[in-house]
């Protein structure tokens, strides 16, 4: 096995974290980690089967029963949750450089999700301590109040972008709520959260409320989704995972939030501050890899300033560096594995074939012979009959297509299956809200690339996702609530059968 890149302590195998003790899988299975800037074995991962997924639940059930977690008072827990967050901060340079290298994503880039990941710690632990209950009076009559009570088991299924980050963004909210959790991460990127466990124990998570089960998809995931004593799953992925796990949660009636995949059009008039317009658009497709679900992967220009603006896309890619995912000065880094670059370069060969127009990249830097590294690419002409329109790729690919008036832009946006984000440029306030009143987008940025304000909505619509998280809709999921009616009059009750 080839170790010499790997950063320091790297485990030689990531093992499960279930019940408080770090644990290969029972049968001993296990699976091949790769190095996305050479593509060398670099550790190996437990893999989950059905048994490790039986015992991390169960452990997660007897925590839920038993550990005090799901009854603790908000304060206490959001106490934790603020510890757990310093503990990230205290290493978040060592989760960076184990993101960077697992992921192949550049370490300038990477170093900004581990703070993002302590926020979200932050965030919930905030808010679960200004937590209200409804309460619902009619006269002196009733009195009606909600009680929240956390589901019970969560399971939370994660991809391979920015993996650190949406850990947190799912682990955050279901323990903040009380629940406890087993958590799946992906396969292709299981290095950075095997730093969790002992962030977890110092802050004081008791053994057993939060749990790690590595492993393929299709064995652990599939596990974790038919599992009976799992209420509820929040899963974030490919459109086409999520709806095999819809499927398959569908017998157990489990509460279901999906995240799943994009094509979101980044639409920009000629009246626009067109260099913010630029670097955004820039920005939007080309950081994190490409592999960003909120991209702004399909480009609409006004045809007035098509020509130019293309150019100018294309002279900005052309000089981009490329180069090794560590590296501080790397702009793009390594697509995370021999799979999904020969899937993102498969999108290229096809796109060339159906005849949109290759303005720059679309190739290996001759620079990088080995690994998963890709030019950024710029394709322009491209049209909804392209099948580049239409397909999530997941890498540094943009397509740009002209529109000749707001209509057509709204139409074109909207010609997609998907709803996750879209991006509207233009210095015209009316406009502005008229389109992103009519894009068909969960998350709409006007005159801005993403930013995110946690106690939004997060979410996308059509085949985007189902059910929305953020601020306070992510404690709604993870919490039943209950509703007490409570009668304080005297009387008032219908008699039957009293007549004598
Ligand atoms: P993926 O769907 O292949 O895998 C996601 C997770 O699901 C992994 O942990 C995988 O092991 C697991 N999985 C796969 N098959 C399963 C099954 N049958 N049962 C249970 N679990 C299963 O997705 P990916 O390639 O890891 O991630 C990229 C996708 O994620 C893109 O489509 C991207 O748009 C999407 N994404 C969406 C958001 C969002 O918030 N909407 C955020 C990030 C990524």
């Amino acid at each position: 096995m080839q170790m010499s890149n790997a950063p320091e302590q790297v485990p030689e195998l990531i093992t499960h974290y279930i019940g408080g003790e770090h644990v290969p899988s029972a049968g001993g299975q296990t699976f091949g980690v790769l190095d996305p800037a050479t593509n060398t074995e670099y550790t190996r991962a437990a893999a989950g089967q059905a048994a490790d997924v039986d015992r991390a639940v169960a452990a997660a059930a007897e925590a839920f029963r038993e550990s005090g977690w799901a009854d603790m008072r908000n304060r206490a827990r959001a106490g934790v949750l603020n510890r757990i967050a310093d503990g990230i901060e205290a290493r978040g340079e060592q989760i960076a450089r184990w993101e960077s290298f697992d992921t192949g994503l550049p370490i300038s880039q990477v170093e900004q999700q581990a703070k993002r990941a302590a926020e979200n710690f932050r965030f919930f632990a905030d808010l679960i301590v200004v937590q209200t209950e409804e309460a619902y009076r009619v006269a002196d009559v009733q009195l009606n109040y909600v009680v929240r009570k956390p589901k019970g088991v969560a399971g939370l299924i994660t991809p391979w972008n920015t993996p650190f980050m949406l850990e947190s963004w799912k682990l955050a909210p279901a323990l903040a709520s009380g629940c406890t959790v087993v958590l799946k991460p992906a396969e292709w990127s299981p290095l950075s959260v095997s730093l969790l466990p002992e962030i977890f124990a110092e802050a004081g998570v008791p053994a057993g409320v939060f749990n790690i089960v590595h492993g393929i998809g299709e064995q652990a995931g599939d596990a974790l989704v038919r599992h009976p004593d799992v209420p509820v799953l929040s899963f974030t992925g490919e459109t086409a995972t999520g709806q095999v796990i819809m499927r398959n949660a569908a017998d157990g009636l489990k509460g279901l939030s999906m995240e799943l995949g994009g094509k979101s059009p980044n639409i920009i008039f000629a009246d626009a501050d067109l260099d913010a317009a630029l670097d955004s658009a820039i920005f939007g497709v080309f950081s994190l890899n490409g592999e960003r679900c909120t991209a702004g992967s399909r480009v609409l220009v006004h045809r007035s300033i098509y020509a130019d603006f293309v150019r100018q896309l294309g002279k900005r890619a052309a000089r981009f560096k490329v180069g090794p995912p560590g590296d501080r000065s790397t702009e793009l880094g390594a697509l995370i594995h021999p799979e999904h670059f020969d899937k993102v370069i498969g999108h290229v060969a096809k796109a060339e074939a159906e005849g949109a127009r290759l303005v720059t990249g679309g190739k290996r830097p001759d620079h990088l012979p080995d690994g998963n590294f890709l030019e950024p690419t710029v394709f322009a002409d491209v049209t909804p009959e392209h099948t580049l329109f239409r397909e999530e790729v997941f890498g540094p690919v943009v397509a740009v297509t002209p529109f000749d008036d707001e209509a057509e832009a709204v139409r074109l946006a909207n010609d997609t299956k998907y709803g996750l984000a879209a991006y509207v440029w233009t210095n015209d306030l009316k406009r502005g809200l008229r389109v992103a009143n009519q894009v068909e987008a969960g998350m709409l940025w006007l005159n801005s690339h993403n930013i995110r304000d946690l106690r939004t909505p997060f979410g996308g619509i059509k085949a985007s996702g189902v059910g929305h998280e953020g601020g306070t809709r992510s404690i709604d999921f993870y919490t039943d609530q209950r509703i007490v009616h409570a009668w304080i009059a005297d009387g008032g009750l219908p008699r039957f059968g009293g007549t004598s």
